[in-house]
């Protein structure tokens, strides 16, 4: 019996590796829509590679590129938010949430729907709207399959034993491309230095979410969302050559683990996985050619996103939603040189306390957490020209 998917985000990293194991499995899915942001020509061929039903572009403009680029083909197209929504609510059995950001979160939660499974790797979702996310998707039945690859790993360790019975569940970093860096080097890095992950081939935001360890504490977020776990019984250890995902120590002091090569077909498959995994045919991990595995202690002098990440979690209420929104901003003028590296977590920092004193309670829809949002990204908007300017000088 073949299952339907959707792929929201279908044209970006995560998209185009889940097209591959799809592909490499013909006859065990078919796929319902594809979902892309701006690449009306990517999305027809990725449309056309899959034989998809229904091809939705978030960019209005597009449509009618769209349109052309699959005449001939009996796939339907639209383009806008509204189109976006309607792929992502067309019958399928896996939805594979991978828009990138914040953009992510609606289309996102209208996949929701009774009996569903839904790959999730846009952690964002989770990080701005975690509560009122994770309640309707128990409401509807919906079970939300982690992609992100700590998670996935966690995922598996956590079946080992009972959720009361863990002392600590551990997710590990690459430590990004400035882990071995100065501070003051740090200060100095532009973004395409700060894109050059070591280990992992990913899309731009979570590049630079990757080299500030903001991913890292995002993640710290996402898994105590998806696993019920609060603040105090999460940790992240860097890990360079990201093998160990994810740890699990329980109260008898035995620890579980997941371990993968850094192939992020690995939970991508996994999460698509239907009675029993799916055959992969990936190089197999070799411990004797690796030799060594090294872990160390995150710096959160030099990576100081991680630490507000982790005092978000702890505040709790909408703080979450704020720093992410915030982060997406300053990431976003970081990118297109405006501001320096550690603009980033001092924008995020001035956002986050302008807000503290109000005590905004945790969103209860995800209606909330984008009015919430929206709030923090014009609070971050007027931060931005003062750094700007200071950048320039
Ligand atoms: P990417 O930038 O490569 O791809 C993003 C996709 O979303 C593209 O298809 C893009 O066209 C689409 N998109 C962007 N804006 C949109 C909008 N407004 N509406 C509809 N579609 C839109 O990003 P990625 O690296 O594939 O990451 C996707 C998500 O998965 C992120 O949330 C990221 O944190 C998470 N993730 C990625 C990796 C990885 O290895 N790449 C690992 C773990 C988690
Ligand atoms: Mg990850």
């Amino acid at each position: 019996m073949t299952r339907s998917l959707t792929i929201l985000g279908a044209t970006g990293s995560i998209g185009r590796s889940t097209a591959d194991v799809v592909l490499a499995h013909q006859g065990e899915f078919h796929v319902e829509a594809v979902v892309g942001g701006r690449d009306a020509v990517a999305l027809a061929g990725v449309a056309r590679r899959l034989g998809a039903k229904f091809a939705a572009l978030a960019d209005e403009n597009g449509g009618e590129t769209l349109r052309e680029a699959l005449s001939g083909t009996g796939i339907g197209s639209g383009a806008g938010p509204s189109a976006v929504l309607e792929a992502a609510e067309r019958e399928a059995d896996i939805v594979m949430a991978a828009i990138s950001g914040t953009a992510g979160l609606a289309p996102t939660h209208a996949a929701l729907k009774p009996g569903r499974r839904i790959a999730l790797a846009n952690k964002e979702s989770l990080v701005s709207a975690g509560a009122a996310f994770m309640a309707d998707a128990r409401r509807l039945g919906v079970e939300v399959m982690p992609v992100d690859s700590e998670h996935n790993a966690l995922d598996h360790a956590l079946a080992a034993g009972l959720s009361r019975d863990v002392e600590k569940a551990v997710i590990t970093a690459s430590g990004g491309p400035f882990r071995s860096w100065t501070r003051d080097a740090i200060a100095r890095a532009s973004a395409k230095e700060a894109s050059a992950h070591p280990v992992w081939s990913m899309g731009s935001k979570i590049n630079i979410d990757s080299a500030t360890l903001m991913n890292k504490g995002l993640e710290l977020i996402e898994a105590h969302h998806l696993f019920d776990l609060e603040e105090g019984r999460l940790d992240v250890l860097v890990h360079p050559e990201a093998i160990v995902h994810g740890l699990v120590q329980w109260s008898d002091g035995a620890v579980t683990a997941g371990i993968a090569l850094p192939d992020m077909k690995v939970p991508i498959a996994n999460a698509l996985r239907h009675q029993g995994r799916l055959r992969m045919d990936l190089p197999r991990l070799d411990l004797a050619a690796i030799g060594r595995l090294s872990f160390e202690r995150p710096d959160e002098e030099r990576f100081p996103c991680l630490s507000l990440a982790k005092a978000a979690l702890r505040a709790g209420g909408a703080m979450p939603t704020i720093l992410n929104a915030a982060n997406e901003i300053a990431v976003e003028f970081y990118m297109a040189g405006h501001i320096r590296f550690y603009d980033i977590s001092e924008i995020v920092e001035r956002v986050c306390s302008t807000f503290s004193g109000r005590r905004i309670s945790a969103p209860a829809t995800v209606a909330d957490a984008l009015g919430i949002d929206q709030e923090a990204r014009q609070v971050t908007r007027q931060l931005i020209p003062t750094y700007a300017e200071a950048t320039r000088l």
